[in-house]
């Protein structure tokens, strides 16, 4: 129970340092503090550490493998019902985002827990999401569309798998996710390129927030811009991001001391 609590007081410092951070910038950019939204990536971390990130007030949720996100979500989102009353903006759904890579085998899994997908690259991908939702909204798993975004390589030396679509794939791509069914187009997303820090981060995600100003001419409602993570969210920030992806910041080193 002690380590608990000093686990909660560790991150309720964490993430009011990091809404600091989150601030400066914006107020820095010239922008709305309500056209940032903070994603908490919580992927590797226990429900315990969601549970309290959720006492905090945190209402959106990261997570990138299914195979944890599949068991952790569901019991999330069991515990905050129950829980309703003494919890913060209780009226207000959990948002849960996936933001990695989605294998088409497990597309219909994700379509049962997930509200927005960030990492939307392939065709095969769209079928396989569209049809999970429709699956799921039939069996009252869900009972919304799914939202997507596309995920964009700012990166031409990066290997295959850090997925993205070269941005001359964008249009058509979208074009299969505004004519499905069950998928609503929100946006694009990136990862700035590895090793890529400060100017050469920003210089990224301008190239990104350029592709999102092409993307609305023709597709309005896909205004958002997933963008900047613990180390480059000032840089994100002021490039326009609409939604940050923030693990370390928040929960300390997924690997070490825990
Ligand atoms: C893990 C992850 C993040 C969070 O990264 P941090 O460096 O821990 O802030 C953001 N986006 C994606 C796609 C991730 O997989």
């Amino acid at each position: 129970m002690a380590e608990q609590e000093s686990r909660s007081a560790d991150i309720a410092l964490s993430l009011e340092a990091l809404q600091e951070r989150i601030s400066k910038a914006v107020l820095r950019s010239g922008r709305h503090p309500n056209e940032v939204t903070l994603i908490a990536v919580t992927k590797f971390f226990p429900l315990a550490d969601l549970q309290i990130l959720r006492r905090l007030g945190q209402q959106d949720f990261g997570e990138s493998r299914d195979q944890e996100a599949s068991v952790k979500i569901p019991e999330l989102r069991a515990w905050a019902r129950q829980e309703a009353q003494n919890l913060p903006n209780s009226n207000e759904p959990t948002r849960v985002h996936f933001v990695g890579q989605v294998q088409t085998k497990k597309a219909r899994s994700v379509a049962r827990y997930a509200d927005v997908v960030h990492s939307l690259d392939r065709s095969k991908l769209v079928s396989a999401l569209d049809t999970g939702v429709a699956h799921a909204l039939e069996s009252g798993q869900r009972t919304r569309p799914l939202e997507a975004l596309i995920q964009v390589n700012l990166d031409p030396q990066a290997p295959p798998d850090r997925g993205g679509v070269p941005p001359d794939q964008i249009m058509p791509l979208a074009k299969e996710v505004a004519d499905s069914a069950n998928l609503r187009l929100t946006g694009l997303m990136a990862v700035a390129p590895r090793g890529a820090q400060g100017a050469d981060a920003r210089a990224a995600f301008d190239r990104l927030s350029a592709l999102s100003a092409e993307l609305t001419q023709v597709y309005p409602q896909a205004r958002l811009i997933s963008a900047g993570m613990s180390s480059d969210l000032e840089e994100a920030i002021q490039a326009g991001a609409t939604h940050l992806r923030v693990g370390g910041a928040i929960l300390g080193s997924r690997y070490l001391g825990r």
